[in-house]
């Protein structure tokens, strides 16, 4: 089966024919479409005693395999190419499982321990990897530096996830990175994780103006089709088929995890709760569950930006629920949720259409979602037909979280745990969310158990967990929450480049100097 693996775009109407290195090379599909894979493989039938004491990277590594045929990546090289991309973590088994209340059933999966502290690291820790990769191998006959491919990643960033991809490219050959941010609008913390990275392939552009402007220049640079020939830009953003591939593997460790920790094999109901913003993180949830992970349910945890829990309620996406006024994000507690698209749920939407169609009507899939998707864009709003929200109802539930109620939580559960457990407001959406869902269930006989998907070190969000835990008795960020790794920072030299203005030709400018004096 891996030897066929091949991808198509979530938009066509042709064939699969795209190859793995093409889907994670290119990003994006040329119509605007999304790559999936031509047919989601299944796990082995005796995938749950065969894989029970698999290490995080040997899972990794079976779990791939059947996406990235031999061909493409032989075996020796795929494995190490993950070991190498999971031996940046800190935590020997990658993304432990922390049983934070076993009375209730809810462990919390802690997927920070990568070098940025944030979860994005689990799938950007390999990107990186795969880039280097693929790039070697095309330069491999390359005569001289002029030969060679090259490309240049630029990234707009609100603060949480430019370190990632800082991370996840430093010092790669034939790489260079840009990421943009606004000037004085994300915290110290994630300013000195940033420009902080010595590597010589890495700039970061601090941008006066907003974090919408920084987009905007990103957008028209990747537009600028001269630009382009030139300097060969490319995006790790999270629609790379690769980011949703390698974190299929935390929910089939962290499967085996709970079950051994339960000190059982028998069948327990596991549900996994999932904070979402571009509905990348929970995707992979849904694509191992297809594969045949026993999972009772995914649970969508939204903030206030609720686009996803508006689908799952009404069958309606769109970007507002009043379309009287303009769709606008909402500033939140959890700012890497705040969005008004969820870029990734285009891949569920063509599933849920296909899963409608008769069996191998791929194509059709594609053009309906096209139709879909121009009309998202002219309009700002889809309605899908009853049985495709009854699709996605068979394995999602969604819950909606507010400020308030985040922050109540990080206390709560500061104040529960005996050793004073500090949640990120990432993290304690989904925890709300958890509890709800408990509520909702008390009902039924047998009680599920719960794997909470932790997405950050509340270290990173200072701000707000400082808000949160004000006045509370013996409370302390420094001996609390700030880890040694990110506390040194503050110490070390940081190398700031300001472009004083919003301008594309700014940008562009301080790109080309740095490019051709490297
Ligand atoms: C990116 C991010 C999320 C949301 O993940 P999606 O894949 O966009 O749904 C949640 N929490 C944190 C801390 C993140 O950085």
């Amino acid at each position: 089966m891996s030897a066929s693996q091949r991808y198509r775009s979530t938009r066509s109407a042709s064939d699969a024919s795209i190859s793995f290195e093409e889907a994670v090379m290119m990003g994006l599909a040329k119509d605007g479409g999304l790559f999936v894979p031509s047919s989601i493989p299944a796990f082995p039938d005796s995938f749950l005693t065969e894989w029970k004491d698999l290490s995080f990277q040997q899972l990794a590594f079976q779990i791939m395999r059947k996406y990235i045929s031999e061909q493409e990546i032989p075996s020796d090289d795929l494995e190490k190419l993950i070991e190498k991309s999971y031996s940046t973590f800190r935590a020997p088994d990658v993304t432990p499982l922390n049983p934070i209340d076993e009375e209730n059933g809810v462990y919390l999966l802690e997927l920070f321990h990568g070098p940025t502290y944030a979860f994005k690291d689990v799938a950007l820790q390999f990107l990186g990897n795969l880039f280097e990769y693929f790039l070697v191998r095309r330069n491999a006959s390359a005569k001289s530096e002029l030969d060679r491919e090259k490309i240049t990643v630029v990234g707009a960033t609100s603060g949480d996830t430019g370190s990632a991809a800082i991370y996840g490219l430093r010092g790669k050959k034939d790489v260079s990175v840009f990421i943009l941010y606004p000037t004085g609008r994300i915290s110290p913390i994630q300013e000195e994780q940033m420009t902080t990275v010595e590597d010589k392939n890495v700039h970061t552009l601090s941008v006066k103006g907003t974090f919408d402007d920084c987009q905007d220049i990103v957008k028209q640079i990747f537009g600028d089709k001269e630009f382009n020939d030139k300097y060969h830009v490319g995006a790790v953003n999270s629609i790379n088929w690769a980011r949703i591939l390698a974190q299929m593997t935390y929910y089939v460790y962290s499967f085996f995890q709970l079950r051994k920790n339960l000190g059982t094999d028998a069948a327990s109901k596991i549900r996994f709760v999932v904070p979402s913003g571009n509905f990348g993180d929970i995707l992979a949830g849904y694509y191992a569950k297809a594969m045949g992970l026993p999972v009772d349910r995914l649970i969508i945890a939204t903030n206030e930006n609720d686009i996803l829990d508006r689908f799952m309620k009404s069958g309606r996406y769109e970007k507002t629920a009043d379309n009287s006024k303009p769709a606008e994000v909402k500033a939140t507690y959890s700012p890497a949720m705040d969005i008004l698209i969820s870029s990734n749920f285009e891949r569920l939407l063509w599933y849920l259409i296909r899963d409608n169609l008769a069996e191998g009507d791929d194509k059709k899939a594609g053009s309906i979602l096209n139709e879909w998707m121009t009309q998202l864009k002219s309009t700002g709003s889809v309605v899908a037909p009853e049985s495709v929200v009854a699709a996605a109802r068979r394995d999602f539930d969604s819950e909606k979280v507010t400020d308030s109620e985040t922050a109540s939580m990080i206390k709560k559960v500061y104040h529960s745990h005996p050793r004073k457990y500090v949640l990120d407001p990432h993290t304690a959406v989904g925890v709300t969310a958890t509890y709800r869902n408990i509520e909702r269930d008390s009902t039924t006989k047998e009680s599920a158990k719960y794997i909470s998907l932790s997405t950050a070190h509340p270290a990173k969000f200072a701000e707000v967990v400082n808000l949160s835990l004000e006045g509370v008795d013996g409370y302390s960020f420094e001996k609390d929450v700030l880890p040694d790794e990110l506390r040194v920072l503050a110490s070390k030299e940081k190398r700031l480049n300001l472009i004083d203005e919003a301008s594309v030709e700014k940008v562009k400018s301080a790109i080309i100097k740095a490019l051709e004096s490297a």
